[in-house]
């Protein structure tokens, strides 16, 4: 498809966003448009071509299969109208940093906390296709520890221990970074750091660390390893903790959101999904048209198979605790809403 542009394929600002999508059965269009932009394909044989059933399904003229627009997407079988997942998905792509469920079920006025919770991490869920190209170029590389309990938060709102976390941010020439990725690992053995560069950088790159034995080896799988050693850097009279700026800084940036838009309530077992959404951010802070990521998660998330709840709320990660499922309740009425007839005009008069 031709480039995606602002007022034709995805609305430009929150009044165009309320214009286009006022009625669930507008959302379900938009859907069925940007997972068939030249119409239905059908999932199972993959042919060209079907019946619009009564119902709202569709037929393959091929194989006679039934199916639906939301069927196999991360909307498979959800009871929540598309209103509030649209309004949900507005809120999470233009807000620059994101937001926490809590904050947008007291905006968007969703009565169930566990609705914006699980359609969130859904969302997150989508953000990192697994086909995406690794870094290139000048690759810094670094752990550090990330999450938990925050000394000065009460009553224990930041659960769950610190996680080491392996960064990697390419460093563009003359200056500035590229971009970023981060993912949890196990230990800081040279398993788990050389597994975490060949995920998240092409080989051919020059990959950029500090002088820990777990790094040693790299050039065996491609790489160029560029070891920078603080004693050495000490030696010559430089400052040890500047060798990895790019890391440090991408460090600081994620510990800092993960303190601001979500408060430091992030459970160990969700954290991956929360640095990919970082990372997703971060990939994307030049971006100046908000309403572009709304419609590149819409389109990732019409193109990812369907997460259960149950996935969502366990643990990803064998070790880690896994957190006490949100209870899951009844769902939200539409966000449809009939015009009230310019409430303020009929005011009684009080004189
Ligand atoms: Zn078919």
């Amino acid at each position: 498809m031709e480039r995606p542009r602002a007022s034709t394929h995805y609305p430009k600002s929150l009044g165009e966003f309320q214009a286009w999508f006022p009625t669930d059965a507008d959302c379900l269009d938009y859907l069925e448009w940007l997972r068939w932009p030249c119409g239905f394909v059908c999932p199972s044989c993959g042919h060209p071509g079907g019946w619009r059933l009564g119902d709202g399904r569709f037929m393959c003229t091929g194989c006679g299969n039934r199916t639906s627009v939301m069927a196999g997407t991360i909307f498979d079988r959800t009871r929540t109208p598309l209103t509030v997942w649209f309004s949900v998905c507005w809120h999470f792509a233009v807000g620059k940093d994101g937001v926490s469920a809590l904050s947008l079920k007291r905006t968007l006025e969703i009565g169930s906390y566990q609705t914006v919770w699980a359609i969130l991490h859904r969302l997150r869920s989508v953000l990192i296709r697994p086909e995406r190209e690794r870094l290139c170029g000048k690759v810094e590389v670094d752990e550090t520890y990330i999450g938990g309990k925050e000394s000065g938060l009460s009553g224990g709102r930041a659960k769950g221990k610190k996680v080491l976390t392996c960064i990697a941010i390419e460093i563009l020439e003359p200056k500035g970074f590229g971009r970023c990725r981060m993912a949890p690992v196990a230990d800081a053995s040279s398993e788990s750091l050389h597994s975490f560069v060949l995920d998240n950088v092409e080989p051919g790159a020059t990959v950029i660390t500090d002088a820990w034995q777990g790094y040693r080896g790299l050039e065996k799988n491609g790489y160029m390893h560029d070891r920078r050693s603080q004693r050495a850097a000490s030696t010559r009279g430089e400052d040890p903790g500047e060798l990895l700026p790019g890391v440090h800084r991408i460090a600081s940036l994620a510990k800092r959101w993960l303190l601001g838009t979500h408060q430091g309530a992030v459970d160990t077992a969700h954290l991956p999904s929360y640095l990919d959404e970082f990372a997703f951010r971060f990939n994307r802070r030049r971006s100046r048209s908000r309403g572009m990521l709304f419609y590149r998660v819409l389109e990732l998330a019409v193109a990812h198979g369907p997460i259960r709840y149950q996935d969502l709320v366990m643990s990803p990660s064998p070790k880690a605790v896994p957190p006490k499922p949100p209870r899951q309740r009844g769902h939200p009425p539409s966000l449809e809403r009939p015009s009230p007839g310019r409430p303020w005009r009929q005011i009684p008069n009080s004189g």
